[in-house]
């Protein structure tokens, strides 16, 4: 360090005898790197110290001001050199005393900036280096898992290809024994004995069970080919509601169960027709299967906002809430037990979640187990409403 003269003489100092002491302290100090240090008294006066960068003295002297060092106490301090530049120091210092007398303080710093610098790269290239090895991962995790998905996709496809085949080849020959049921009903009805009618019924009701079964399940694999197109339009609910209620009464009178509506004017709405009917019927089937003895069933229908709100509730056997979110999933029933005197197969649901998915509305259940359940649909209405379509 060239410059102690040079700081010395700036200071001009003129009583280094009376800091004899303090100067000699220092006398053994050597720091390895230093930047500068400084032996400052108690009244402020330098009376000894080095400096590598003497343009950056009044700076760093502005900052040690005042500032007394606590045991090992060390700064990082940032000062701005006068090419525009900036230079990271690490300030310490210690305080001396004689005779538990505070005599000064030996200020020491040491540039940084070099280090800061490298820690800065070095995060930097770390980052970087992470980034592309998280980006090579997510590539290589999809490539892969594409690769392990691939037989389960094919057997998944397969598998779908078979329902919709199955249920496509089982569709005729159903259709034929459906209506060569109905002839021999036509023909034969009176000359069968009670067993026989007995039977003959039994075998219409499988029949209808497994129609209706075939039908879903074709349904549902059409859904999923999204080979489905809606036909929309605008068409009254009232006439619809009234029509499902007359053909869920035979059921319904069987447990005496009382049907009631407060449908709001003539509501219209837009959507596919038969797919709307089907929504409806699957939940108002539902609403007579799981109700009890002399129980009831609201149909409440209004406008709400933008949407048309359904609202179907029974005063049935209710669905208990750890179960409430699963029921709108395929094949799934409440507890096996209670469901097994119902007929069904727990794919209801998922058609009129599918139903209503594909008009934009949504579907969701508020139960309590042995008190009843409601099902709240709405159905957004994008254009105007039409009220009072005859
Ligand atoms: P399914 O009636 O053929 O079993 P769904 O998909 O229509 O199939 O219904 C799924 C399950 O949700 C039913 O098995 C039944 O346990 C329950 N559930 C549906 N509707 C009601 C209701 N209104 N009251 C009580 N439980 C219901």
């Amino acid at each position: 360090m060239e410059h102690k003269s040079d700081l010395l003489n700036w200071y001009n100092h003129k009583k280094l005898d009376n800091n004899a002491d303090l100067q000699n302290y220092f006398l053994d100090y050597h720091p390895e790197m230093p930047v500068f240090y400084y032996v400052i008294t108690r009244n402020g006066e330098i009376i000894n110290g080095d400096e590598s960068f003497p343009e950056i003295r009044g700076n760093v002297l502005r900052l040690i001001n005042g500032w007394n060092p606590k045991n090992k106490e060390v700064r990082h301090e940032t000062i701005k050199m006068g090419n525009g530049k900036s230079m990271s120091l690490l300030l310490s210092g210690k305080s001396v005393f004689k005779n538990n007398v505070y005599i000064g303080t030996i200020y020491t710093g040491t540039n940084i900036t070099m280090q800061i610098y490298i820690v800065k790269v070095l995060v930097t290239v770390l980052f970087a280096i992470s980034v592309i090895f998280i980006g090579l991962s997510i590539l290589l995790g999809y490539y892969m898992s594409g690769k392990a998905m691939v037989p389960i996709v094919n057997a998944f496809q397969r598998q779908k290809e078979f329902v919709t085949n199955a249920s496509h080849e089982l569709r005729t020959p159903l259709s034929i024994l459906q209506s060569s049921l109905e002839v021999i009903e036509a023909d034969e009805r009176e000359k069968l004995g009670e067993f026989s009618l007995q039977v003959f019924d039994d075998m219409k009701d499988e029949l209808r069970r497994m129609t209706k079964l075939i039908n879903d399940l074709l349904l549902l694999a059409r859904s999923d080919a999204n080979a489905i197109k809606l036909t929309k339009e605008w068409f009254p609910l009232t006439p619809i509601i009234d029509e499902l209620i007359r053909k869920c009464r035979p059921l319904a009178e069987k447990k005496h169960i009382k049907f009631s509506t407060n449908i709001q004017g003539n509501i219209a709405i837009y959507g596919d027709k038969e797919r709307i009917i089907q929504l409806l019927f699957i939940l108002l089937d539902n609403a007579v299967k799981y109700n009890i003895e002399n129980g009831y069933i609201n149909i409440t229908i209004k406008h709400e906002q933008k949407n048309v709100k359904i609202e179907i509730s029974d005063t049935g056997i209710g669905i208990p809430s750890e179960h409430q979110k699963f029921i709108f999933e395929r094949f799934y029933r409440v507890d096996q037990s209670r469901s097994r005197n119902q007929q069904g197969n727990g794919i209801g649901l998922s058609i009129a979640k599918w139903i209503v998915d594909a008009h934009g509305g949504t579907i969701h259940v508020q139960s309590e187990e042995g008190k009843g359940s409601r099902f709240i649909i709405t159905l957004p209405q994008t254009t105007n409403l039409k009220i009072g379509v005859k």
